[in-house]
């Protein structure tokens, strides 16, 4: 038989109607490869029986001619999506032991579609970071290694790093995401895999536990743009449990992958062009759009001049909305309680976040309580919805001009585990390309175009125009055939050799 988990879904799921493996071998197979792979800390909980459970279910279906679309792939889901009965932490001590009541809306459609839930994946607390380190359940490992210095372990990026991780160390097929700056598009530049993060309001955020409810929005990984446009499919969708989610058809994403790209215009914004940026992801940028020039785009040099407030400005709106968000784990109603000996509930409240909060956590609560205090709301917060408007219409202009925009991912390649973490700000500089698209609820994919010179994956980034997901993947399967990515991190090779 085939090595099970190097195929794609496409190829597992025309494996699986022909009969050629079963949804329970396919499972096992990617069951024994996690097992094989725990060092890497993907998984926060392990569902194996509950993937066990699910793929005979699966099997039972193919048998009598019912199998849905993605029917026996076995997938990680990030540990901020609500699952029935099963541990949801968020990568957090405070959410520690609690068992949703409920399913959130977008695991529940995947699994309405035959999906199969190998675990719970690792993720920076409550999606806070770009590094996986924050996570209370420890840091998830990067299968690629550079050739530099092979024994350095390397972050997956974050938020969502235990998904990009599994997703690219073969012991998941897909991953959900989710991306509220780029904690869909970052892990997936870092680990050399897709990731799109649509329009905010094509999926859900129903069950997804919030973060920054104006940002949020689910989507998923793969590795192959077909892939993530089967998975998205089956995530997106309108939700009357959630009043921003939009009542708009799901069209047949994969359907996008391989059309032509003829006459498609592809902007290229130059303020992306930072100063100081990374010479290796400038030079890779200049390729892609060779690339979609040669497979017949035109390139349209387009300006988003408010690309550099972005930042600062998502550095008030996410923190004030998470601090709002994060009010409601106080000891009583979720998981973790500190019990204080004078019986006073405001004791009460105070140990229990202190105990459960870590340290990038408590951060932006400061800040968010901060930034939306009486005396300073209007200071910071008001003026960052202003200038947030200022971004979107930023976009708004660029997309007269073209039908998507192509710009890097990250600034850098995957970094080493503890480096960036001194200083918060450098850290949030990794979002510099990804936070503008977040602000403008614009859908935006990242796809591995190439190796740095120390052999680790780099990502460009296909931002398009609201709902318009079918532009973004037909731009991506044109960029993804003409970069044709086969490298494979370290571990696999040796594997495979
Ligand atoms: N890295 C960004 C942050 O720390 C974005 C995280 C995300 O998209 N969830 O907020």
């Amino acid at each position: 038989m085939t090595n099970l988990t190097s195929l794609t879904i496409r190829q597992a799921l025309d494996g699986l109607k022909k009969k050629d493996f079963t949804a329970t071998e396919l499972t096992e197979a990617h069951i024994k490869a996690s097992e094989a792979a725990r060092h890497l800390n993907c998984y926060i909980t392990e569902t194996f029986d509950h993937a066990r459970k699910q793929a005979k279910e699966s099997d039972a279906r193919y048998a009598s001619g019912r199998a849905g679309l993605l029917d026996g792939v076995p997938i990680a889901m990030k540990d901020l999506y609500c699952t029935e009965g099963i541990q949801t932490t968020a990568a957090s001590k405070i959410l520690e032991g609690f068992k949703p009541p409920y399913e959130s809306t977008v695991s529940g459609n995947m699994f309405r579609d035959g999906a199969v839930m190998l675990g719970k994946a690792n993720l920076d607390e409550f999606a806070m970071g770009s590094s996986n380190t924050t996570s209370a359940y420890g840091n998830v490992i990067n299968p690629w290694r550079s050739e530099a210095e092979p024994d350095k372990q390397l972050v997956p990026g974050g938020s969502s790093g235990g998904s990009a991780a599994a997703v690219a160390a073969r012991i998941a097929m897909g991953a959900t995401g989710t991306d509220t700056g780029g904690s869909i598009r970052q892990p997936a530049a870092f680990c050399g895999i897709t990731g799109i993060k649509p329009t905010y309001g094509r999926c859900s955020r129903f069950g997804i536990i919030a973060f920054a409810s104006s940002l949020d929005q689910a989507g998923p990984f793969a590795r192959t743009v077909e892939d993530c446009a089967l998975l998205l499919q089956s995530m997106a969708g309108y939700d009357p449990k959630d009043s921003t989610s939009v009542d708009r058809p799901v069209p047949e994403y994969f359907k996008a992958v391989g059309q032509s790209v003829k006459g498609l215009k592809v902007g290229v914004p130059k303020e992306y062009r930072v100063e100081g940026a990374n010479p290796e992801i400038l030079a890779l940028w200049d390729k892609g759009v060779a690339m979609m020039k040669d497979a017949g785009a035109e390139i349209v040099d387009v300006s988003l001049p408010h690309t550099k407030y972005a930042l600062q400005t998502y550095y008030v709106i996410a923190p004030a909305e998470c601090s709002s968000n994060l009010a409601r784990y106080d000891g009583v109603r979720f998981g973790l309680r500190e019990n204080t000996d004078n019986g006073n509930l405001n004791d009460m409240y105070e140990a229990t976040r202190n105990a459960g909060f870590g340290k990038e956590v408590k951060r932006r609560i400061l800040i968010g309580t901060y930034v939306l205090s009486a005396g300073y709301y209007d200071a910071y917060y008001n003026k960052a919805r202003r200038v947030r408007k200022l971004i979107w219409q930023d976009f708004i202009n660029a997309y007269q001009k073209c039908d998507v925009l192509l710009t890097p991912t990250a600034p850098t390649p995957a970094f080493a585990i503890g480096e960036n973490t001194a200083d918060p700000v450098t850290m949030y500089l990794n979002d510099i390309f990804t936070i503008p698209a977040s602000m403008a609820g614009m859908p935006g994919m990242s796809l591995p175009v190439g190796l740095s010179a120390d052999g680790l994956p780099l990502g460009l980034q296909l931002l398009g125009k609201p709902f318009e997901e079918e532009t973004v993947f037909k731009a991506a399967g044109a960029l993804e055939k003409a970069a044709n990515f086969t490298a494979l991190p370290q571990s696999l090779m040796d594997k495979a050799a």
